[in-house]
């Protein structure tokens, strides 16, 4: 494809789709990451051809051949974002154009072809609209996309490849809180970082997942829910979680996260939270944050609340930390006032239940 021309897809539909009274047993209870829709899209890259062979087909395995580039050198990047049924019956996703940029963001990162936003949206407006049925009715269900793309090319040189497949499938996800909002423990590793200047800290892709899987699996011998990581220089200031950004409220209404300096995921979900944060009348700040300072603000009570926030949970407060020498509480371990104002805020933004007045909200149905 040159650039401008629309890439044209072709419309495969499962000749055997999931029976109407399965997708309803299926929906009642998806939990996360599960249960599947129907269908999937696919689109191929080759150096020298462009993108082709777009579709929107029967979900499948994809035959892959051994020597497939990614099995070996994890050439992988990914996005997630929600497709949410709206209580006028529409169906709406959360500023897709973000999610195109940073995949392409990523794709430049980790050496592979840029996927045109326009696509990039375009892949998911198709998947939404052909498995819409899948999209789980209950107010906080939403149906999760996960597009990702990986270099296929049969070949174990260490260069960048020269064929991918660009794929999205679809996971109706039920609400991810369902007992209610239950605060987390974070465990500060005191062996691994996640992130080096340099590396690919920015660029959401499966290596930095695979190389976090150890530091969260220790967090759970710790008994605690996720793992924070302190910076990789350091190992004094907050980097993030495994797969969330992080946020400090003060006494004095200051909201504080990490900055942007490359080590650090661009969250989504964290740049709405500094919008919102700053028009309802907070002191932002992205600025570094010490453990030390964290640990002694806590003490103080200077520090109020601690949050984490992605698209899976959209804000989860943070109760407690806890590292090899000790552990503390952030507001006695409960959810933080802030906290929720800031969490039901873009909840409803996302829903249609409060105006959108950044434009973030997309009709897709
Ligand atoms: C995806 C992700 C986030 C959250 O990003 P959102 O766009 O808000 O979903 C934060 N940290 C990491 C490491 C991530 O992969």
């Amino acid at each position: 494809m040159s650039g401008g021309d629309k890439l044209d897809f072709e419309t495969r539909p499962n000749t055997a789709p999931v029976s109407a009274a399965d997708r309803a047993a299926l929906l009642a209870n998806p939990g996360f990451g599960r249960v599947f829709t129907d269908h999937m899209v696919t689109i191929r890259y080759a150096e020298g051809k462009g993108w082709y062979d777009a579709r929107v087909e029967a979900r499948a395995p994809i035959p892959m051949d051994p020597a497939a580039a990614v099995l070996h050198y994890a050439q992988e990047i990914f996005e997630g974002l929600k497709a949410y049924r709206t209580g006028d019956g529409s169906v709406t996703m959360f500023r897709p154009e973000a999610n195109a940029a940073r995949f392409v963001a990523s794709a430049k990162r980790l050496a592979m072809p840029e996927l045109p936003p326009e696509t990039f949206v375009d892949s998911l407006r198709r998947l939404v609209e052909i498995d819409r049925d899948w999209i789980p009715e209950h107010e906080d269900a939403s149906l999760y996309l996960r597009p990702f793309m990986f270099a296929s090319e049969v070949f174990l040189g260490v260069r960048p490849a020269n064929e991918y497949l660009y794929c999205v499938i679809a996971s109706p996800a039920g609400a991810y809180f369902a007992g209610g909002i239950k605060p987390v423990t974070l465990w500060v590793s005191p062996d691994y970082t996640r992130a080096a200047p340099g590396g690919t800290g920015a660029a959401k892709c499966g290596g930095n997942y695979a190389a976090s899987l150890a530091a969260q699996a220790e967090a759970i011998e710790a008994g605690c829910d996720q793992v924070v990581f302190l910076d990789a220089v350091e190992r004094r200031f907050v980097d993030e979680l495994g797969g969330m950004n992080v946020f400090f409220v003060y006494d004095d209404d200051t909201l504080v996260t990490p900055p942007l300096t490359g080590t650090i995921l661009p969250g989504i979900t964290r740049d709405a939270i500094l919008t919102l944060a700053a028009e309802s009348g907070l002191q932002v700040q992205e600025r570094p944050v010490s453990f030390a300072d964290w640990q002694a603000d806590a003490a103080s009570g200077r520090l109020r609340e601690v949050f984490a926030c992605g698209t899976a949970a959209v804000i989860n407060p943070i109760g407690g930390v806890r590292f090899p020498d000790g552990e503390f509480l952030i507001g006695g371990g409960e959810p933080g006032r802030t906290t929720m104002a800031l969490r039901q805020q873009l909840v409803d933004i996302q829903r249609g239940r409060a105006e959108d007045r950044h434009g973030w909200v997309q009709r897709v149905l």
